[in-house]
């Protein structure tokens, strides 16, 4: 049965819309109408947990930073994050994640290892991993590495799409190639060893080309991408060119694609009105490239635009269904929505 696969999610930015972090925010354990993720739709939708993003977004949305070119946009890249505001953001989500938790009841536990993902699944229990989605919080020292592993974190991406002490983030542009600015600072290489040795997972999700390979050349863990799609059918510089797939196969890594229409339509348009298919050509292109174990999923549920047909997380039973009427085994899809997951964390965090 379709409905029956259980899926473990790549990303999300659901706390982001928590009404334990912003005024009027929605109840993770209540169903809604809006955004993507809540506790009942995940089950609905046999969404066994997820990578949750601890994320800081600018103070106020950067105005007039979007342009529209002859054939697709470019968006000027954000400012740098004051830390300090990052701290603080990034300790209120933290908390606020914590008390949905707290509140939960036992249906829902944070998981620090394989162990328990799997006991979170064997006992019904949803799971959350954290994830930090740009290190603006952690201090040059990286002082602030370890109080967050601590919590719980185990997968950080060094850069959002914006510059910081570490590196510097792809600008959002359409089409071009992710081949633009400086790759990561001393600081940043720093950063990738010390997440090597405690075991945290580092995204390149986000990064540009130069920064992704200073982490190849630098980590020695698989390299994965938790929210990314294939650049060969969408160019636009969020996605992975065939060289950084190649790079991400020869670690025996994983690409989470991600639902995001702009990084899915071939023809970059924001535009909901977007076919499973379309999703499934670079779920078939990504698996081709770099085989059936280093492909998942990382929706970007609550962080982007979704194709209507896989519009929140009650809808993910329609893509494991396209999935398997495109010709991947049932095997196979358990790999991509799950398994290949716990095959990365097992190499990660160990
Ligand atoms: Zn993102």
């Amino acid at each position: 049965m379709a409905d029956r696969i259980a899926i473990f999610d790549g990303h999300n930015d659901a706390v982001q819309s928590l009404a334990e972090f912003v005024p009027g925010g929605r109840d993770f354990l209540a169903r809604s109408d809006n955004g993507h993720l809540d506790l009942p739709r995940a089950r609905e939708g046999g969404l066994a947990g997820g990578l949750f993003a601890l994320f800081a977004r600018p103070p106020q949305p950067p105005k007039d930073d979007f342009t529209r070119t002859a054939t697709g946009y470019e968006v000027r890249l954000a400012d740098p994050l004051d830390p300090d505001f990052a701290r603080h953001r990034i300790d209120a989500q933290l908390d606020a994640l914590l008390r949905v938790i707290d509140r939960a009841d036992d249906q829902i536990r944070q998981a620090t290892t394989v162990a328990d993902i799997e006991a979170g699944r064997r006992d019904g229990v949803f799971t959350m991993v954290l994830h930090l989605e740009g290190a603006e919080a952690i201090g040059p020292g990286l002082e602030n590495l370890e109080r967050l592993y601590v919590a719980g974190l185990r997968s950080l991406g060094p850069v959002w799409s914006r510059p910081n002490i570490f590196g510097t983030g792809v600008p959002f542009a359409y089409p071009r190639s992710p081949d633009i600015g400086p790759g990561l600072t001393a600081a940043g290489l720093d950063l990738v060893r010390a997440c090597n040795r405690m075991g945290i997972m580092v995204d390149v999700s986000h990064l540009n080309e130069r920064g992704f390979r200073d982490v190849a050349g630098v980590t020695n863990a698989p390299i994965v991408a938790t929210h990314a799609c294939a650049h060969a059918i969408c160019p636009s510089t969020r996605n992975l060119t065939d060289r950084q797939l190649d790079a991400i196969r020869e670690s025996h890594g994983v690409v989470r694609f991600n639902f995001s229409v702009c990084d899915v339509r071939p023809d970059g348009y924001l535009d909901a009105d977007t076919s499973l298919e379309t999703i499934v050509r670079h779920v078939a292109y990504l698996v081709e490239r770099l085989g059936e174990d280093c492909v998942a999923l990382g929706s970007d549920f609550d962080g982007a635009v979704m194709p209507r047909p896989i519009g929140d997380a009650s809808k993910l039973p329609h893509l494991i269904g396209a999935l398997l009427a495109h010709g991947f085994d049932d095997r196979v899809v358990r790999k991509l929505a799950m398994g290949n997951w716990l095959r990365v964390f097992r190499l990660t965090w160990q």
